[in-house]
Formats: structure tokens, sequence, C-alpha cells
């Protein structure tokens, strides 16, 4: 295979403060209650965590019936409805919640404009354990639209409506679908600050920059990962060829030939460890040269709940 002049890595890419700290909520509950803890659903949405936490001592499940009495249970970074919340009281476990603060910002916002009377258009993914956490945080009056097609069904009984939005959506497409909301309900009311999160909205920037500048990219994280396949989806709509990668080992020689110019970026949920796995395996393909990109330089970092210890705090 003819050299491969440079790879270019996206800045920035790959863990962000969320998925950093439900990793270490499952890690210090281990550490400190012992093995099991169970969890609900995957922690974060990357192949590699979940089997190494598996391999720690975690034991993932859906439903809560799966866990015995008196357990250790933690919820997942994607949040939970009230109706898990209040299930998981009833069975009496011993419950941590590794929902990502900007979830939560979110769940809390919906709840104090329900107390206000309005209604809800949530723009995101059906069937996404983040949009069914949001969803159910109220038992009626919360409408999922997935595009703008969707908002033309949307019938609300009163006339207060809120719209918002899954964390790790398209940017440009959260903004499309939020367009056709105003159009259709010109009175609806959006949140202060937007609800996609810093490091999806940084993450597609970063890739923005850089797809535009290569011949293909490579983006690690799970098929499950939201923010993964958007970032995928980006380059394409960018004119680029991309692939999505769980590991080094589904690298493909066959995307590389003739290609001068690669770049790499990861979801929020993908480690370090992969992308530097996949970095070593692109230079047994014959890349010659690896290049960080200029970016953002992320601080965010949020406080473990209580009972798990402190951790230094930065900038949230
Ligand atoms: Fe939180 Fe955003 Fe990370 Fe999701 S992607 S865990 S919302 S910081």
């Amino acid at each position: 295979m003819a050299a491969i002049e440079e790879l270019v890595l996206a800045e920035p890419r790959g863990f962000c403060a969320g998925v950093d700290r439900a990793i270490e909520i499952v890690e210090r509950a281990l550490a400190k209650f012992g093995a099991p803890i169970y969890v609900r659903h995957e922690i974060v949405h990357n192949t590699y965590v979940v089997n190494d936490l598996r391999a720690k001592g975690a034991i993932f499940i859906e439903e809560l019936a799966e866990v015995p009495r008196g357990a250790t249970l933690v919820f997942s970074a994607h949040g939970v409805s009230q109706a898990v919340r209040e299930e998981a009281e009833r069975r009496g476990f011993k419950v941590f919640d590794a929902t990502c603060p900007l979830v939560t910002k979110v769940h809390v916002e919906v709840a104090k404009l329900a107390r206000e009377g309005y209604e809800f258009i949530m723009i995101g993914h059906k069937g996404h354990p983040e949009v069914e956490g949001t969803m159910g945080q109220l038992s009626e009056g919360i409408y999922l639209v997935e595009d703008a097609e969707d908002v033309q069904h949307v019938q609300p009984r009163g006339d207060k409506l809120a719209v918002v939005t899954q964390t790790t959506l398209s940017v440009d497409d959260a903004a499309e679908i939020l367009a056709a909301v105003k159009q259709r309900f010109p009175h609806v009311r959006e949140p202060k600050k937007q609800d996609i999160c810093y490091a999806t909205q940084n993450r597609q920037d970063a890739v923005k920059v850089m797809a535009p500048a290569v011949d293909v990219v490579i983006v690690v994280g799970s098929p499950t990962s939201s923010n993964s396949n958007r970032l995928r989806e980006l380059a394409e709509r960018l004119g680029t060829p991309a692939h999505m990668v769980d590991s080094a080992d589904d690298l493909l020689p066959e995307w590389f030939e003739g290609r001068r110019r690669v770049g790499l970026t990861a979801g929020a949920s993908a480690p370090d460890i992969l992308v530097q796995q996949v970095i070593a395996r692109l230079r047994e393909l014959g890349v010659l040269s690896v290049r960080n990109m200029d970016g953002v330089k992320e601080a965010v970092r949020f406080p473990l709940p209580r009972g798990l210890g402190d951790r230094s705090m930065a900038e949230t």
C-alpha cells in the first residue's frame, strides 16, 4: 500500500466530563462496596468500557427486577425516567446516579416548566435511553419529534409549549428541526442555553474543520453511541468518506487505498486507549506522520455523587 502522508487528530475528541464521571462512579462503587455493582443500561455506549467494567465486577441490566434487594445500583450517564427512579427506591437499592449533570439539567428544566403548565416538544432519537429518561420525567404532555416532518403532527392541548433536545444530536439537524418547531409554534419557549452539550458541539466543530482537509475520516465509537454516529454522518455530509470503528481491528486497509490524508476523531464515550491503538494500526498501514489539530481545550469536570469521595474540581 502507498504511504499515507499524514494522520490528522481532531481536537477535542474522546471522553467528555459526563462519561469520565460515570465510569469513575462505577469504579469507586466497586472499590468501596465490592463486586457486584449493578448498572442499569450500559454505563456509557462503548463496548470496551462496558467489558472492562464487567471484568471488574459490574453487572449490566436493563430491568430492575434483575437486581437483588439491597444491592448497589448505578444509573447510566443517559439518565432515567421518574418511574425507574421510583421503582429503584421501592425495591430498596442503594442508588448512585451517574446521569450526566447536563442531562439532569434538562430534566430539572422539564420538571420546573411542567409545574408552570408547559407541555414539551422533545427533539431526539426514538428509543435512545436519554430520550426515554427525559420523556419519562413527565407522565404526559411531552411529544417526541425526530425530524421536521414530525413537527407537523404535534397536537399540544394548551398554548404553553417549550422545546428540549437530546444532548448528543447533530447541531445542524437540531437547528433545522427547531426552525420547523418555531415556524409552526412561534411562541414556543426555547432553553436559555441549548441542550446539546459542550462536548457534542466541540467534537462536531472539530470535524467541520478537519473533514474538508482530509481524504477519509475514522471515528472511534460504538454503534450505539449517538454522538459518534453524528460525527461520522457529519464528515460524510461534508463530502469526506467516513467510517466508524469500535476498535483498531475494525479498520479495513482498502479504506486507505490512494488516500494521502486521514482524519481521526473519537466519540465522547470512546477511551483514549482505543484511539492510541487505532493510531498504531494506521502507522502499520502506512501513515508517515501524525499531527494534532488546534482546537478547544476542554476543562469541564463534574463532582461525584455524595458517598463516593471527592475529586478535585475545575470549571464546569
Ligand atoms: Fe454529558 Fe454531553 Fe458527555 Fe453526554 S456527551 S455524557 S451530555 S457531556
